[in-house]
């Protein structure tokens, strides 16, 4: 028997299952559907090219949480990266790389040379350097020459990446969304501002590898939960192989498998197209965006990734094609980015509330919290979550 029974072996699940055994001495299950652990930030080395490949698109750490890179660097080394993005634009027949977020440098590139200092004197002058301003409130500007850009850059970065992405325009979802790229006061290119930014050294799945190391933990892969867990919300009780379990389960899978009869959550997901290329290198930066693309986001290319194999003679790209989230489909049956709107925060609330009923069960993470969780917030997130727990 064991103390505790974790639902997903994501970064989420680890950090609860590493805080169970290594703090408080408890056996603890881990039961994962996949055929491994590390969730979405799972990465692998490729046999072909040597190079290590993000199975679910490109994961970047970034965080301005010290005691979160602290608590993860017990178990990895780090590798200092600093994730760069451009976006591909064609403007007047031309070609163009535009660094994102959208910076000095890149109305540079878009404008020519006298009307971009007089854009970048009025910005600095209107917000201040290094200021971060989301093209929603930038949007709402009252100078002329600002509205012109708040517009310029909503139409050629904004509009058409966020329809493709989300099913919807910049206005219909959450702001917080559109702000995760500000336009940026200052000629700073990197796609994150936080003060720790890196890799793992051997990648993310290594380092959740060694947050499971413990002898006290058993993870069992290729294990959909409802094999083993009955999580009964109506009785408010939970049983392990048949028998009452009244240790703690931890649950970090989507909240709407806990009650089928129940509508489901609404997601995007992704489909991704991995090409390995007999090339040097395809592109000049990890990312390039395509918001004018039709149906195309973003494509990475792994081995400008410094923990990657970087003198590789061929290379490996992936192309994003955001698509409605369907669990019957293979190809759009992951739920990568939840969607926030009136329906989908009822329907969350209602099933957290049942969820709550039940004494000695815990959501916790990006599906069963619902949230749009960076690496660093899920770690934050479990590790408050765990704190919780154990002064309760
Ligand atoms: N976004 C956009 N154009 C871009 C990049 C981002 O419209 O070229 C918007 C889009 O709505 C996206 C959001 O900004 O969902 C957040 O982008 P981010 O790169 O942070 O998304 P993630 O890497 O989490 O998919």
């Amino acid at each position: 028997m064991y103390d505790v029974v974790i639902v997903g072996a994501g970064l989420s699940g680890a950090v609860m299952a590493e805080r169970f055994a290594n703090q408080l001495n408890k056996t603890v299950l881990v039961l994962e559907k996949r055929t491994h652990i590390a969730g979405n930030c799972f990465d692998y080395v490729d046999a072909a090219t040597g190079i290590l490949v993000h199975q679910y698109g490109p994961h970047l750490f970034h965080t301005d949480n010290a005691s979160v890179f602290q608590y993860l660097s017990r178990f990895t080394e780090w590798v200092d990266y600093r994730h760069k993005v451009v976006a591909n634009l064609t403007l007047v027949g031309q070609e163009v790389l535009v660094p994102l977020p959208f910076n000095f440098s890149s109305i540079r590139a878009c404008f020519p040379n006298e009307h971009a200092e007089l854009l970048i004197r009025k910005l600095r002058t209107r917000y201040g350097e290094g200021a971060r301003v989301s093209i929603l409130a930038l949007r709402q500007e009252q100078d002329e020459e600002l509205i012109k850009l708040a517009d310029f850059v909503y139409q050629q970065v904004f509009i058409n990446y966020t329809t493709k992405q989300w099913g919807k325009t910049p206005e219909q979802i959450d702001s917080a969304v559109t702000a995760r790229v500000p336009i940026v006061c200052s000629e700073e290119n990197g796609y994150f501002s936080d003060p720790y930014q890196c890799v793992p050294r051997n990648g993310y799945t290594a380092m959740v590898g060694n947050m499971l190391a413990s002898p006290l933990i058993d993870v069992q892969l290729d294990t959909d939960f409802r094999e083993r867990l009955n999580i009964d919300l109506m009785a408010k009780s939970i049983e392990l192989d048949g028998q009452p379990f009244n240790g703690e389960v931890i649950y970090s899978a989507n909240l709407d498998l806990l009650q089928l009869d129940h509508e489901a959550l609404p997601y995007r997901s992704l489909r991704f197209e991995f090409e390995t290329l007999v090339l040097k290198t395809f592109q000049q930066e990890t990312t390039v965006n395509y918001p004018q693309h039709p149906s195309m986001t973003r494509i990475t290319e792994f081995k400008h990734i410094p923990n990657s194999r970087q003198n590789a003679d061929q290379t490996v790209i992936v192309k994003e094609f955001p698509v409605d989230y369907d669990p019957n489909d293979p190809v759009a049956s992951v739920p990568y980015y939840p969607v926030f709107d009136e329906y989908s925060q009822t329907i969350f609330k209602q099933l957290k509330a049942q969820a709550e009923q039940v004494p000695n069960l815990t959501l916790v993470g990006r599906l069963a919290q619902y949230q749009y969780f960076d690496m660093d917030d899920a770690v934050a997130n479990a590790l408050t979550l765990f704190e919780k727990w154990k002064s309760l």
